[in-house]
């Protein structure tokens, strides 16, 4: 079938990298497992070996066709929509999320994902490489930016290992990882959406100092313990956190 490049498909066929994927997600019999985009159901089979039943939401109908013809129902329950409009909390708690992402709108399914944090188990993804290296970056490091810290807020990640464009038919033009997502047992409490807003602001102004790209007052920084020479990308996740929760106390933003 021909490849639809708006859906950003690139199918697995390596099986040893699929197997070092089913691997790394462990599945047990009776786990609650969605997978994102399943495509032709490269990595839908092996995951199926291992459990009893697995959601998969995928947006191209005539794929999700061919993986209703290919799978019981009783085994697989295919929704076929954009992962970006599904509301994961009308699913049992506990997920286990899995998928090779569309790359070109990966940014904003972590986004969307990140808001249930709290219904996940854990998430595994294989994502275009330079991704994963801005998820998982330090503060005051090129890589870290609004990414890094608005999931760095809500989990623990970890980078698993390389993929090869060779992996995939057809190959994408950019290096591939997986990697893994845990929520944070200890949530990081503040409210989302200001937490949400003062993340951008400071990352849209990268080189400015944070006196310039943040409406705090200099007490504000003094009271925070934070230099406001500092540039945004000097912060950490909780700092920002810290943030947050003086503009609320403060009457928002
Ligand atoms: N999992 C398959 C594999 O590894 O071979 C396919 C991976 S391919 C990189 C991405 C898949 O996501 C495609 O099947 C594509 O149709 C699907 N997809 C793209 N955009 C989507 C969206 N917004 N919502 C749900 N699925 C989407």
């Amino acid at each position: 079938m021909k490849t639809r490049k708006r859906f950003g498909q690139h199918f697995l066929h390596d099986p040893g990298v699929l197997k070092r994927i089913v691997e790394a997600v462990a599945p047990e019999t009776g786990d609650v497992v969605v997978e994102i985009g399943p495509g032709e159901g490269a990595l839908t089979g092996p995951l199926l070996e291992r459990i009893e039943h697995l959601t998969a939401i995928e947006i191209d109908r005539d794929l999700a066709a061919n993986l209703a013809r290919d799978f019981s129902s009783r085994k697989l329950s295919i929704v076929t929509a954009d992962v970006l409009d599904f509301d994961f909390s009308a699913l049992s708690p506990g997920l286990r999320i899995v998928g090779n992402l569309p790359y070109n709108i990966s940014t904003p399914i972590l986004f969307h994902l990140a808001r249930y944090a709290d219904r996940v188990r854990d998430m595994h993804f294989m994502l275009q490489k330079e991704v994963v290296e801005r998820m998982v970056a330090r503060h005051s490091t090129p890589d870290y930016g609004r990414l890094s810290v608005m999931l760095q807020t809500r989990f623990r990640m970890q980078k698993l290992f390389n993929v090869a464009p060779g992996a995939f038919r057809p190959p994408p033009k950019v290096d591939s990882a997986i990697v893994r997502l845990v929520p944070l047992q200890e949530k990081m409490q503040c409210d989302e959406a200001v937490l949400e807003k003062i993340v951008r602001d400071a990352f849209s102004a990268r080189r400015k100092t944070l006196r310039n790209a943040l409406p705090l007052e200099a007490r504000d920084y003094a009271e925070l313990g934070i230099d406001p020479k500092l540039r945004p990308e000097n912060l950490s996740p909780p700092d920002y956190v810290r943030i947050a929760r003086r503009t609320e106390t403060q009457g928002g933003i």
